[in-house]
């Protein structure tokens, strides 16, 4: 296993449209514990294959158990995600404004407006079809992912400048404020 390079903005690559994983073989099994791994050092919640410039249709999520001291753990904690060529099939009409950032723009943190939950259909590392429907954090970081799939980055979704703004890098860093677990 080894924790990948996360590219950020610089790289045109992150505007560009990933291509759908047509083989499962034991290397995106190999590219899967990558991500996970480079997800969880960078302190992420989901990590996106142009992330790391793997221009593949393929994310990995995971909202991690442990966060400020005497905090109780998100309810959606505990459970680690890797979804190849995901689709959403159907949103909520009903939207909640949370807070983001991105592994890729380390410096920018914002409100962004989504569905309240998602349907989505994907594949799992063996390349069997699932379904499966998230709401809240979950769903928000889901679209995050699959919109890094499309080219498209948290800060398109920001029209509104006051809801976009600079963090300090260690501020980022730091694991133990509850905000940076939205960053993706
Ligand atoms: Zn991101």
């Amino acid at each position: 296993m080894a924790v990948r390079n996360v590219i950020n903005t610089d790289d045109q690559r992150l505007r560009q449209k990933a291509k759908k994983v047509k083989r499962f073989t034991p290397g995106i099994k190999q590219l899967a514990q990558d991500m996970l791994e480079t997800m969880r050092s960078a302190g992420g919640v989901g990590l996106a294959g142009p992330q790391i410039g793997v221009m593949q249709r393929i994310f990995v999520a995971e909202i991690p158990a442990a966060r400020g001291e005497g905090e109780s753990p998100h309810p959606q904690s505990g459970r680690s995600y890797v979804l190849i060529n995901p689709e959403i099939i159907k949103t909520s009409t009903e939207r909640a404004e949370g807070q983001e950032g991105c592994l890729s723009i380390p410096n920018l943190q914002g409100l962004v407006e989504r569905p309240q939950w998602v349907q989505l259909k994907a594949q799992d590392i063996n390349g069997r079809k699932i379904k499966l429907k998230v709401d809240d954090l979950l769903a928000r970081v889901f679209m995050h992912e699959i919109d890094h799939l499309d080219g498209v980055l948290f800060v398109d979704h920001i029209n509104d400048p006051a809801k976009l703004w600079r963090v300090e890098d260690e501020a980022q860093s730091t694991t133990s404020e509850p905000m940076s677990q939205n960053t993706a």
